[in-house]
């Protein structure tokens, strides 16, 4: 079990169609967010995601996007005007 942030706020997409299935977002992921089904690249765990941008700057092929910090920061605003506890840090 890895730490949570906010749900179904992190930015990170996948375009399926130009994944190759090489796993190295897989194995860059410090998160543990991707699995490799039927050779594509699946988004198991989107709230695991901390949004470091390691996996979309791994990905030769382009199929990765994510605003880098974005859920982060999110988290702590929300935390501070008290709309949601930060689980951030
Ligand atoms: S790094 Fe890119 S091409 Fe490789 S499995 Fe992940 S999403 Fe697919
Ligand atoms: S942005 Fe970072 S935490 Fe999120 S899926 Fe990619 S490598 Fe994992």
């Amino acid at each position: 079990m890895f730490d949570r942030y906010l749900t179904n706020v992190s930015t990170l997409k996948l375009d399926v169609g130009r994944c190759v299935g090489c796993r190295m977002c897989e194995k860059v992921c410090p998160q543990h967010v991707w699995e490799i089904r039927d050779k594509k690249a699946v988004i198991a765990d989107l709230d695991a995601c901390m949004e470091c941008s390691a996996c979309a700057m791994n990905c030769a092929e382009g199929a990765i996007s994510v605003r880098r910090g974005v859920g982060c920061a999110a988290a702590i605003i929300t935390s501070v005007l008290g709309v949601e506890k930060d689980t951030c840090c």
